[in-house]
């Protein structure tokens, strides 16, 4: 199963698809990471999309398409994608679903986070990212000292574009470039709703609920076609 991931910044998008990647054997794609390791690594990529991730606007379209064309051609991943920020508007969408036909795969569904402006922000400014695995950790909700995150604290870092004035360009991108694609999944029969203001086990626990009741469909749908 492909299964998409959506939400403002700052709903939790990259916590949960780290959960459900582990869960459900899935491959999470970023392409916010994918972005950032480029940055990191100093890339031709890295140093065009750099200025524009700190302005918090989007990259070309085209640029994405590449990176993802990359992934869905790629056999190791085949049917078993978690899409975490991507698709962001809806030329993005329109691109994924040639991608995702020419590679004979499907979007399985799609999972709108809804979480409240103010939470948002709170999630936003208190967020830390381990460098070294990929863990999100959040300074307001939760303590660093995660059992379960054996690389310590030196590898935790902000975001640069965590940054109050930069996250209201970000919303207001999101309301105006990536909302409208919601209504798209909507035609297409592929969305579920998550309440995505609770605790992130009760919103993993929501997840995990709807994706074993899809689960189930998908089977039955496979076994009697
Ligand atoms: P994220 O990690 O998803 O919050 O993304 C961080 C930044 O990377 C965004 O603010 C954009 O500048 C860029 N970015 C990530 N994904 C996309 C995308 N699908 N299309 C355009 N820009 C993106």
């Amino acid at each position: 199963m492909n299964i998409i991931l959506f939400g403002p910044p700052g709903a939790g998008k990259g916590t949960q698809a780290n959960k459900i990647a582990k869960k459900f054997n899935l491959e999470k794609i970023s392409t916010g990471d994918l972005l950032r390791n480029e940055v990191k690594k100093n890339t031709d990529i890295g140093k065009k999309v750099k200025p524009i991730i700190d302005k918090g606007s989007f990259v070309p379209d085209s640029l994405i398409s590449d990176l993802l064309t990359h992934i869905l051609s790629n056999q190791q991943f085949y049917n078993r994608l978690i899409f975490d920020g991507y698709p962001r508007n809806l030329k993005q969408a329109q691109d994924l679903d040639s991608l995702i036909k020419k590679h004979n795969q499907k979007i399985s569904f799609v999972l709108n986070l809804n979480v409240d402006k103010e939470l948002l922000k709170k999630r936003i400014l208190g967020r830390q990212i381990c460098t070294n695995c990929g863990a999100i950790f959040n300074e307001h909700f939760m303590t660093t000292s995660n059992e379960e995150h054996t690389c310590g604290n030196k590898f935790l870092v902000k975001r640069s574009d965590d940054d109050e004035k930069i996250i209201l360009h970000r919303f207001e991108t999101y309301l105006d470039k990536t909302l409208p694609i919601l209504d798209y999944y909507k035609k297409l029969n592929l969305l579920h709703e998550i309440n995505g203001n609770t605790e992130i086990d009760q919103i993993f626990k929501e997840i995990c609920a709807i994706i074993g009741s899809l689960e189930a469909w998908l089977w039955k749908a496979y076994l009697y076609k």
